[in-house]
């Protein structure tokens, strides 16, 4: 049988998939000169393959079969018995139109990923069958030779172990293309999403990592093997733990630390992780195993506000020697905010932008919040919703009318979260990893300054009737 795997890029904006915002994909199309850096950037370095494609793609050649990879329109000899497309909500319109254009060839084409899982209705029209819930237990059906037919159940795997080790190999473009440059932990290019466990413990009643199927992790010896593959195949791979909570038990990291040393493996890697997931110890033991760059929610300065959703806040005190712990060592950090909690008001958006800049983590991320389908979040705010375009649920477009904001307001806020922190000296200095005191000081003279100068141009803007 041959299979084509399409993981199809998207012609607006930068988008990503697969592992980000649970799989229903985020949409960064810029709407401020910052944003256009930050869109271009992003194309550059987070631009990385599809692991659950990779994974599929490890199960049906084990079995025998061909499998194609694509990320492009249907090209004139793509012929195929079965096609597997990676779903999204940000995308799915051209992903529904790509699946249309094959069956026309008479392929039988399938949707996998928590788009289809969760909104089978935006597909099911689309395509023969839709596999709901983590892809690989129905595609190892479908690599013995059983073709689904419309929605079918795709168990979850418990034993991660059992599954054979994603091939990039014929998911990638050329990885050859890849390089380092001084001042980013990722080479240009991306690097390799490894999942050393699925799912998340905590309760966050917005995200939608968690609703798909539940936590599981893989053991210390499964993770470093695919480890040493990746060693074996490719010179100093920097990996990309695409876990959403990468350090959940403490022990677990240690002794992949001590795995990965002990095996002398030469690689460098960034994980996702909540901040209290992690201490000055467990830091530098993850250091000394390569551990260059993490991300990690603050999403918001009001800790009743997090307990509202489900969030147990994380102590300023902690947050903060963290942060400064990973800055004396050289570890990139990216702060993820979201703005427009329903507690929310223009004050405390203004304070959760000025802990962001104040903390001083070396990348932000700023959203809007968006209620995703199937997380109790969506329930809550389904009678609010007044955006019926499902590709607008990027991250950055509001979709509910909200009690305090309007949309104008939190469009206004979310250019004004990326102009204050990207535009200020010490985003620089922190990026550039300058240490010195006396210079540190000057550049927090110059903060204060530029930041008189935001406010100055964030009220003439604001007052500026603007078209929403
Ligand atoms: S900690 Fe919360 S936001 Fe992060 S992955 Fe888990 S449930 Fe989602």
């Amino acid at each position: 049988m041959r299979v084509v795997l399409a993981d199809l890029r998207s012609s607006r904006g930068f988008v990503s998939k697969d592992t980000v915002v649970g799989g229903y994909g985020s949409r960064l199309d810029p709407f401020s000169r910052v944003t256009s850096v930050i869109a271009y950037l992003k194309k550059q370095f987070h631009d990385v393959p599809s692991v659950h494609m990779a994974y599929i793609a490890a199960i049906l050649t084990r079995a025998g079969h061909d499998v194609v990879w694509t990320r492009d329109e249907v090209a004139d000899g793509l012929e195929a018995d079965v096609a597997l497309v990676l779903s999204s909500l940000i995308d799915y319109r051209n992903e529904t139109a790509w699946a249309d254009r094959m069956r026309a060839r008479g392929v039988k084409v399938g949707f996998v990923g928590i788009t289809a899982s969760k909104m089978p209705e935006l597909f099911a029209d689309h395509g023969d069958f839709i596999l709901n819930g983590e892809p690989e237990a129905a595609v190892m059906r479908l690599a013995q030779g059983e073709v689904p037919r419309g929605i079918t159940i795709s168990e979850q795997i418990n034993d991660l172990d059992a599954l054979p080790f994603p091939r990039w190999d014929l998911v990638t473009e050329d990885r050859g293309k890849r390089f380092g440059i001084k001042w980013s932990s990722r080479p240009v290019g991306g690097g390799f999403p490894l999942l050393a466990s699925r799912g998340c413990p905590e309760h966050c009643t917005y995200c939608p990592h968690r609703i798909l199927a539940g936590y599981r992790a893989r053991s210390i010896a499964n993770i470093a093997d695919e480890l040493e593959r990746l060693c074996d195949q490719v010179r100093r791979p920097y990996v990309i733990f695409r876990d959403p909570l990468f350090s959940e038990q403490r022990d677990r990291c240690v002794e992949l630390c001590d795995e990965i040393q002990a095996r002398g493996l030469t690689l460098t890697f960034e994980a996702e992780t909540r901040l209290d997931r992690l201490d000055v110890e467990l830091l530098d033991k993850l250091y000394d195993a390569g551990f260059r760059a993490m991300s990690f929610g603050v999403e918001s300065l009001d800790p009743e506000t997090l307990k509202k959703s489900g969030r147990r806040p994380i102590p300023q005190t902690h947050q903060r020697e963290i942060i400064e712990h990973c800055r004396k060592k050289g570890i990139v950090t990216a702060a993820f905010y979201v703005l427009g909690f329903l507690q929310d008001d223009w004050n405390s958006i203004a304070a959760t932008i000025d802990y962001a800049t104040d903390l001083g983590s070396t990348f932000a991320q700023f959203k809007i919040l968006t209620p995703y389908p199937g997380t109790p979040m969506f329930k809550q705010l389904e009678p609010r919703l007044t955006e019926g375009d499902w590709e607008k649920y990027d991250g950055y477009t509001p979709t509910f009318a909200h009690p305090n904001l309007t949309e104008r307001e939190l469009r206004f806020l979310l250019g004004a979260a990326y102009t204050r922190f990207y535009m200020r000296p010490s985003y620089l200095a922190n990026f550039l990893k300058i240490q010195n005191t006396v210079v540190r000081e000057w550049v927090s003279r110059m903060d204060r300054r530029v930041n008189a100068r935001h406010t100055r141009e964030e009220i003439a803007g604001f007052s500026r009737p603007v078209a929403c």
